[in-house]
């Protein structure tokens, strides 16, 4: 608590002397920004997944259907942005990323009752502070306006890291890992599951299967980025 409080503090402190309107979020030297603190030559070295832009991907796991987006891919600078939110603890830039997933869900037509983050291990997220995916599910909530809920979904297994496995042994690492404080409260609800990236899908699918197997109608998965087949052996899944 107190370390977040300092964090704030310092965030803000920071926020003051070097405003992130003021400068590239990326290259953090150019003015003149467009969309999302990043500017024209940063933006034009983003690749948005899909035709142009956006892409609309569905998957299936056993039987369960499910649709999956993700809004930029996992290379150069995002890669960069990703680790420094996660590692770094500059968590301001999780308002300009999910600024850029609101306007995915805009011209997507994405809607849902409520927006619900990737849960973390609890000892994992006091150990970093924070999640980054509730803090991007916090900004996507106020930018869509649909209630957000943090506390309902937990994780209640540790899991492993997970950059060494194959895909099915990460699928045996988080199953059961997810439950909900509150099942009642998902009963009839569709479902926005929101997460800094998706990488083989093992996490995500666990909380999709708790969300639906508690009542939920449909889960719709976001994810700021998503990586590669090729890309699976060096990242870590939390
Ligand atoms: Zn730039």
């Amino acid at each position: 608590m107190v370390i977040n409080s300092i964090r704030d503090y310092f965030n803000a402190f920071f926020e003051l002397i070097f405003p992130s309107y003021c400068t590239c979020i990326i290259c953090k030297n150019k003015y003149g920004l467009g969309n999302y603190g990043i500017c024209k030559d940063c933006l034009d070295k983003i690749k948005f997944i899909g035709n142009g832009r956006w892409l609309q991907s569905a998957d299936i796991w056993d039987g369960i259907s499910c649709r999956m987006f993700s809004v930029v891919e996992y290379q150069g600078e995002i890669r960069k942005l990703v680790y420094r939110l996660k590692y770094s603890y500059e968590t301001y830039l999780a308002r300009e990323m999910a600024k850029m997933m609101v306007d995915y869900m805009d011209a997507e037509g994405l809607k849902g009752d409520m927006i619900i983050p990737v849960p973390l291990y609890k000892s994992r997220e006091r150990e970093r502070g924070f999640n980054q995916a509730n803090l991007l599910a916090k900004y996507i909530s106020k930018g869509k306006g649909i209630p957000y809920s943090g506390n309902n979904l937990v994780r209640t297994k540790n899991t492993t890291v997970m950059h060494q496995l194959s895909k099915r042994q990460r699928r045996d690492n988080v199953n059961n890992a997810f439950s909900l404080t509150s099942p009642k409260n998902i009963v009839g609800l569709e479902v926005i599951l929101v997460d800094d990236i998706l990488t083989t899908g093992a996490t995500v699918e666990a909380c999709l299967k708790t969300l639906l197997e508690a009542g939920a109608v449909s889960v719709t998965v976001i994810t700021f980025t998503k990586v590669s087949q090729e890309q699976l052996i060096i990242i870590d899944e939390e």
